[in-house]
């Protein structure tokens, strides 16, 4: 675990200062912490007041205790019931946050329970159903003691989403989602992100109440600008649709993905015969051919690169001005994960979905994913009237 930077205990705000009770110094002067990370020192009093937060703070910057400590505060008094729900992505760092909220409850009657896969399921059953007071889980093994009825978040007070961008790359929307929807609607959120990509902004959007946003450092500006539009077409238009669109606006750099090399390729010839220098990535072309086009996108010389799935995750091009999905994803994360290629570097950036009669049901599975509808945009002339 990586120890705290003393450089960055700048001031003199003291654990006191924030606001905290007494059994939690208590505890903390016999972790040995003598002054809050600037995390903490901003987070604290904001958790306390009950107010939902983004903290955009990595590990190692005392993020953890920055929503542990007033969750445990919070936790004095009151009924023995499961008040508080801590999401995190991983089995570590679930028993990492438990081992913070042990730490600071050291002086105070608070019980906690990790709750992640792979290890024996009776255990954690009879603690849900005790009513511990913090459970701290991941979203896979929880859903399923959810499912079973084994807890009882009836009374939840407060929802913790911890590393909510690694949860998110590692495809827990939709239990993110199904978890959301069975504890109650007026909480408190707690949302932790090192990075605020589109899709934890959405995230954020869904589930938090006009949040106080809380960060260390510069936050990248990119991610509120995604544009996000749907374009209804009918399935044989859709090259046409790409060519109308890209010749009539002034379109720098796209990404096109379609779902099958064919369909690149001809997407592809299509914008070729119209004038538009485009490439094509996917797994019929030799790695060679494959860098070559990419080198040709990011030098400025092809103006748009085609790319299947393959060429979906990892991708890093800076720069890039739109994606267009030519097909509709088959998987919302998929969606997720095309629109986090715009924006994320690029000041600003669009994401076009070209969605057939036959998809509309997909479009609206990833518009639950994400919380959020699409707007649609109609081209005269190309919409199948919906
Ligand atoms: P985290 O960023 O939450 O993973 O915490 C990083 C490490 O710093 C953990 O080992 C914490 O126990 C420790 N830590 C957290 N807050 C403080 C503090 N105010 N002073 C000194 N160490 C701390």
């Amino acid at each position: 675990m990586t120890a705290i930077d003393p450089d960055t205990l700048i001031d003199d705000t003291t654990f006191a200062d924030l606001g905290l009770a007494q059994p939690l110094l208590a505890a903390l002067a016999d972790a040995g912490y003598e002054r809050p990370t600037p995390i903490q020192r901003d987070a604290i009093p904001v958790a306390l007041k009950g107010r939902d937060l983004i903290g955009l703070a990595q590990t190692g910057t005392g993020k953890t205790a920055s929503f542990t400590l007033p969750m445990v505060h919070r936790l004095l008094g009151g009924p023995r019931r499961t008040r508080v729900l801590v999401l995190t992505p991983t089995r570590e760092l679930c028993l990492q946050v438990e081992e913070s909220v042990r730490k600071y409850s050291k002086y105070a009657p608070v019980d906690v329970i990790p709750v992640f896969g792979g290890v024996g399921y009776e255990p954690q059953e009879r603690a849900l159903r005790s009513g511990v007071d913090v459970v701290v889980a991941t979203p896979g093994r929880l859903l399923d003691h959810l499912e079973k009825r084994n807890v009882d978040f009836s009374y939840l007070e407060t929802l913790v989403l911890d590393e909510a961008d690694r949860m998110l790359d590692m495809g827990f929307a939709p239990q993110l989602n199904r978890i959301v929807e069975q504890i109650p609607k007026y909480r408190q959120t707690l949302l932790f992100s090192a990075t605020m990509p589109p899709e934890v902004e959405a995230l954020a959007r869904k589930y938090l109440r006009k949040p106080v946003v809380v960060q260390l450092g510069r936050r990248s500006s990119a991610a509120t600008t995604v544009t996000h539009a749907v374009y209804p077409v009918p399935r044989g238009r859709k090259n046409d649709l790409l060519v109308h669109l890209l010749t009539k606006e002034a379109h720098d750099s796209v990404l096109v993905f379609t779902r099958t090399k064919s369909g690149a390729d001809r997407v592809v010839q299509d914008l070729e015969r119209a004038g538009v220098k485009a490439g094509a990535m996917h797994a019929d072309k030799s790695q060679r051919e494959r860098m070559a086009a990419l080198e040709d996108f990011k030098s400025g010389k092809l103006r748009v690169l085609v790319a299947t799935d393959i060429a979906q995750r990892g991708l890093d091009i800076s720069g890039i001005t739109h994606v267009i999905n030519f097909d509709v994803p088959q998987q919302p994360e998929d969606y997720v994960h095309r629109i986090g290629r715009t924006g994320r570097a690029a000041s600003t950036g669009d994401a076009y979905t070209f969605m057939s009669a036959e998809e509309i049901g997909m479009v609206r599975t990833i518009e639950r994913t994400i919380g959020q509808e699409i707007p649609r945009v109609s081209v005269p002339g190309f919409d199948f009237g919906t």
